[in-house]
């Protein structure tokens, strides 16, 4: 009545009903695992995908999860944040791989030799520690658990949760006006604040975060609007002068899933800005446009743009797209000595021949006559100051800003 075959599919089926219920014990042994004393937590806000196992030697080996552009083979791994979890005074040697980053269709690892972690134990008051360079593109991080848990990160964070806390309490002074131009791909809102008033002979733009993992220039807008709301007689002598429009965090997809470039849809936020942005692949560059082309029509349009960032070399990158640029050169001059007179600035500008096509700031000067510059902010090494960065350098960084811009509109 069976043939063969259906007599061992019958078999097979037996057996694995008898396993289950627990009447064959499986006859090869159990993998050794040891459990490790260390955990890996990734399970909060701004924290970075990431595999993670512990080696033969205990060490905890943290491989990251690219994050990749579309349409190019761009790659990037420069956030990295997450919590250990260890007993108290227990050594953990951590390695960080996956550092084989693509960048503008070119090989190139974010790590230097003096590429600092950030460390906290309780999640408010961080350090900055040095790491070791491995071979590989690999970082090892070397720490003592002084508390039950170490939050670990490549920059000192600024989550979504931060911005709403800063939002919520500037939003009810008379200065601040906060519009909403649009959202995200994934429907966060995004927001531009006005600190001033728009009659004010100048007007300045700023973007923080158009790339996810650089929250330094988060720190630095919130160091520059809080100079500006002091309410005393040197902020009414700069708000007289200009007023300030802002969108502080453009990429808020990318903080909110720890990612460390591009939008939720693989976009450069600071990329193709010499066209028209798409309205569902890169929203947070469409609703921008759209408020800009607002502003220039109502005879709005801003005196100078800054888009800032976060890189290894900290320079002011000034723009270069063809055309007479002789006026704005003169202006970003005036603009480097004034960022050495009045902040720890020392990188200077990038040199003639230097370009980087597609960026906001040759974007807003191609397409919207707005004079622009991307200003990054060296996140290894502050050589101003001699130090590592840290928020608190960011935000006196911010809280000298309004003194550069009062100057940079001197006649
Ligand atoms: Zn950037």
């Amino acid at each position: 009545m069976f043939d063969k075959n259906t007599f061992m599919s019958l078999a097979v089926l037996l057996f694995c009903v008898l396993k289950m219920a627990g009447t064959v014990s499986a006859q090869t042994p159990k993998d050794a695992v040891k459990t490790p004393e260390v955990f890996i937590n990734t399970g909060f806000e701004n924290a970075s995908p990431m595999n993670w196992e512990a080696d033969s030697a205990g060490r905890i080996i943290l491989s990251l999860v690219y994050d990749h552009e579309r349409f190019s083979q761009n790659r990037a791994n420069n956030h990295w944040h997450f919590k250990v979890e260890a007993p108290v005074g227990k050594e953990v040697t951590l390695i960080l791989q996956n550092f084989d980053n693509i960048w503008n269709n070119t090989h190139a690892s974010p790590i230097s030799k003096q590429s600092p972690a950030v460390i906290s134990f309780d999640g408010k008051t961080w350090e900055s520690r040095p790491t070791e360079y491995l071979a590989d593109n690999r970082m090892l991080i070397r720490l003592k658990m002084t508390a039950p848990s170490a939050f670990i990160a490549s920059v000192e964070p600024y989550r979504i949760s931060d911005l709403d806390k800063f939002l919520a309490k500037i939003k009810t002074n008379k200065l601040v006006t906060i519009t909403p131009i649009g959202k995200t791909s994934e429907g966060r809102s995004l927001e531009i604040i006005k600190i001033g008033n728009e009659k004010a002979p100048k007007k300045i733009f700023l973007r923080g975060r158009a790339h996810a993992f650089e929250a330094g220039g988060n720190w630095t807008i919130e160091g520059f609007v809080n100079r500006l709301l002091q309410d005393d007689a040197q902020s009414k002598l700069y708000l007289k002068r200009f007023c300030v429009y802002i969108l502080p965090m453009a990429n808020k997809d990318g903080v909110a899933r720890g990612k460390t470039r591009f939008n939720a849809n693989g976009y450069d936020l600071n990329r193709k800005w010499d066209k028209p942005a798409d309205s569902l692949i890169a929203p947070e560059n469409y609703y921008l446009e759209k408020w800009l082309h607002k502003m220039v029509a109502a005879n709005k349009k801003p005196d100078l743009a800054l888009d800032i960032h976060n890189d290894p070399g900290g320079n002011l990158h000034v723009s270069r797209p063809d055309g007479d640029i002789t006026a704005y050169l003169a202006n970003m001059a005036k603009l480097d000595s004034l960022l050495r007179k009045y902040t720890w600035f020392t990188e200077g500008s990038t040199k003639p021949g230097f370009r980087n096509p597609g960026t906001l700031g040759e974007g807003f000067m191609e397409r919207f006559g707005v004079e622009a510059a991307v200003y990054e902010l060296n996140y290894e090494w502050v050589a101003g100051l001699k130090k590592a960065p840290l928020a608190e350098d960011w935000l006196s960084l911010g809280g000298k800003l309004p003194d550069v811009f009062y100057h940079y509109f001197d006649k």
